[in-house]
């Protein structure tokens, strides 16, 4: 394969999980692919204290290191705590904070600009899905975005394959069209080289090895198995006996 596998867990508004920083922590697990913890901007720090490669969920899209913005962080004081990764533009935020798709990708660009790498979140709702605009509406959701960026992380996560209200989880094939799809966008120099996770009540089952094995899935993104180290250490175990091949 020519791109590392990347497995991160989106720890949402949850406290790290016990075991989190312990030494054998599935967090702290230098297989084949590269591990990433995105938790709270509370436990950030004892994150990055234990040589955690450490994301944050979301970064201030304003050009401005620090100022009057109530309850934002910015991307400047995020680098200088040493965060390398920030989510942008999951469909929490977008639905929750009213993000919209100029906001993600200015964001994005934030994000860039201070040597961090974006993992862009996109996908469709289920009726988006039904209609068959799944693509327009991930086109639209990535449109602006400067493809020709040093280095990012595309997240393709349908909104009906997320979390507790999910009806299902996407098929490999579903999947894999859509990251083909997401692929085609990209310009020549990154095509080959970018990642694109899938995101969406991946757990560590049979479908899972499927997934990691389709040409265009370099990974995936974790909500609620990253809650339960042993569920996420059976993810990696997928991912490491897949890539190992
Ligand atoms: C997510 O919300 O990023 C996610 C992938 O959640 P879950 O794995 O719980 O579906």
């Amino acid at each position: 394969m020519e791109r590392r596998p990347l497995v991160a867990a989106n720890l949402k508004m949850n406290d790290l999980p016990e075991g989190a920083l312990e030494e054998d922590s599935p967090f702290r697990e230098r297989g084949n692919a590269d591990v990433i913890a995105i938790p709270t901007f509370l436990d950030i720090d004892k994150c990055i204290g234990k040589y955690i490669i450490t994301g944050a969920q979301y970064g201030g899209r304003f050009d401005v290191a620090e100022g009057a913005y109530t309850g934002d962080i910015s991307m400047q004081m995020l680098y200088d705590r040493r965060v390398r990764y920030v989510l942008c533009g999951h469909s929490e935020r977008r639905e929750l904070h009213n993000e919209s798709n100029d906001n993600v990708i200015e964001q994005a660009v934030a994000v860039l600009k201070h040597n961090m790498h974006p993992i862009i979140c996109v996908g469709e709702n289920s009726e988006q899905r039904k209609t068959g605009k799944e693509k327009d509406v991930v086109s639209e959701q990535l449109a602006g975005f400067p493809f020709n960026s040093v280095s990012y992380t595309v997240a393709y996560e349908p909104i009906w394959a997320i979390g507790e209200k999910a009806l299902r989880a996407a098929t490999p094939e579903e999947a894999e069209e859509m990251h083909a799809y997401i692929r085609s966008l990209l310009d020549e120099e990154h095509r080959a080289v970018t990642r694109i996770l899938y995101g969406g009540s991946v757990k560590p089952n049979d479908e899972a090895g499927k997934m990691i094995r389709q040409p265009n899935i370099d990974g995936f993104l974790v909500g609620g198995c990253s809650l339960q180290l042993d569920k996420f250490k059976g993810i990696l175990d997928i991912v490491n006996e897949a890539t190992g091949e």
